[in-house]
């Protein structure tokens, strides 16, 4: 039984589903995904939900506006689960009108955009189940753009979607194709084409300025990201090991051990009243460094409930006004959209 949720993923590399361990790819947006749909699900039911971050609110107040925004005037049900033939799935939103029906799933990330197999997946097995329905309406919603992407489609064309997915993917998990999405795939860990391609990564990257030009850019940088996830998982694994059951041998007489060092802590409040006696204002200032994050932490702490937004944006425009704060231009090296250069579309 395959999930909807996987069908993104195995319609780019069939393979994916077939993985022997599986490794959950764990991310904090995917964790704040989970929160904000826990949350709409609990608001849609009319019950209570649990305190969230600011941002989570914003996007969880704009999931229920758009909620109400639909001419469906059948049975609603929240978060409900099906499953027939080889899927299996939880539909976020699913309004039943006579012959049509609303299938809706809330996106909370910027880069939520491939989602056409998953909800195709939905509605048929939505079809599956009310064998009266002519056609369903499939409506992602982005709430990061507040915008909703709209497709209606007819019992036969989620048929022929199904037989597609059913021979191309489904039954088709020899077929590997690696890339940028390796680092969703819970099969990262064993996967043979993947390790084929960054041994060859590898090869490439320590032939060093020969072997790279502006051309093999776009061959290495998704296997780069990919090969840095594992290095990084790698060395958190090994640092976890060692501080759990003591130094790794290393069989040259070497072994690898977590080592104290020590660096100079100030404390701040007490520091204070010394640097004002021996430095000038200015001086003083040009030795701290304030952190946006941090201050508005402690300005969201100090908020009453519900103003945490406000009163950061207010303390911020009172800084603006008084020249305390500056844009400045930093670069970063991302993908953009070659037509507009948005990073967010
Ligand atoms: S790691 Fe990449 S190539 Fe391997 S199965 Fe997963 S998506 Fe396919």
């Amino acid at each position: 039984m395959t999930r909807c949720s996987s069908l993104p993923l195995a319609v780019r590399c069939p393979a994916s589903l077939a993985a022997e361990i599986a490794i959950d790819p764990y991310s904090d947006d995917a964790e704040r995904g989970t929160n904000i749909h826990r949350a709409i699900a609990l608001a849609a039911r009319g019950k209570q939900i649990p305190p969230l971050e600011d941002d989570e609110e914003v996007l969880v107040s704009a999931a229920l506006m758009m909620l109400e925004d639909t001419d469906f005037k059948g049975t609603r049900y929240i978060e409900q689960s099906f499953q027939a033939g080889e899927l299996s799935g939880t539909i976020d939103l699913l309004e039943i009108d006579y012959d049509r029906a609303l299938v809706q799933d809330w996106k909370s990330g910027w880069g939520d955009k491939e989602y056409e197999a998953q909800m195709m997946g939905y509605a048929w097995l939505v079809f599956q189940k009310y064998p009266d329905l002519e056609e369903v309406m499939i409506r992602v919603v982005r709430l990061q753009l507040q915008k909703m992407d709209v497709k209606v489609v007819s019992r036969a064309y989620a048929e022929s979607w199904y037989e597609e997915l059913v021979r191309n993917t489904l039954h088709n998990t020899k077929t590997f194709s690696p890339g940028g999405h390796c680092d969703k795939c819970p099969r990262q860990a064993e996967c043979p084409a993947l390790a084929a391609q960054n041994r060859q990564m590898a090869l490439m990257l320590f032939e060093g300025e020969q072997a790279l030009t502006r051309k093999t850019v776009p061959e290495l940088w998704y296997r780069v990201a990919a090969a840095q996830k594992v290095l990084d998982y790698f060395h958190a694994w090994t640092r976890n090991q060692v501080s759990a059951h003591g130094p790794i041998d290393m069989g040259n007489g070497k072994q690898l051990a977590l080592i104290t060092t020590h660096r100079t802590k100030i404390d701040a409040s007490k520091t204070w009243p010394f640097m004002e006696e021996a430095l000038t204002p200015n001086e003083v200032a040009a030795c701290v460094t304030i952190k946006k994050t941090d201050l508005e932490e402690a300005l969201k702490a100090h908020a009453p409930k519900g103003k945490k937004g406000e009163t950061v944006k207010a303390f911020f425009e009172k800084l603006a006004a008084a020249g305390a704060t500056a844009k400045e231009p930093f670069q970063m090296l991302r993908e953009v959209n070659a037509n507009t250069g948005a990073n967010n579309e």
